[in-house]
This record gives C-alpha cells, sequence and structure tokens, in this order.
C-alpha cells in the first residue's frame, strides 16, 4: 500500500496491484493546473475545471459555512 496525495481528491490509498487506481492518479495529475482555491486561497494543483482544493470541498461536505 502507499499513500498518494493530490489536490483533487485529497489521500489515495492505494495497492499498487491496482494498476487502474494508480493510472488514474497519474491521469489527474496530467490534467491538473496550479491554480488558486477559491475559498482558502492556498495554491493548490487541481483539474482546470475546479476551483476549491479537496480541503475545502471537504470542509463544505462537513456542513461548514463561508
Ligand atoms: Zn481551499
Amino acid at each position: 500500500m502507499s499513500n498518494y496525495y493530490d489536490d483533487n481528491f485529497g489521500n489515495y490509498e492505494m495497492n499498487e496491484d491496482r494498476d487502474e487506481t494508480v493510472e488514474f492518479y497519474h491521469e489527474v495529475q496530467k490534467r491538473s493546473v496550479w491554480k488558486v482555491c477559491s475559498i482558502c486561497g492556498e495554491r493548490v494543483k487541481i483539474m482546470s475545471h475546479y476551483d476549491k482544493c479537496n480541503s475545502c470541498c471537504d470542509r463544505m461536505e462537513n456542513g461548514w459555512q463561508f
């Protein structure tokens, strides 16, 4: 098992036998660009159609109000 992190989806816990997960991770990284999160203002690497980082999305899911 390895831990991978990206700003789109947070932590990945991956089993290296599962090639499709690793491939998915690399695919997401390839399509990600450096942007400034519209909520916290952090510089994050996210998909070009996203404007919020994973931590902010998590907080929203947990019912935080902005
Ligand atoms: Zn953020």
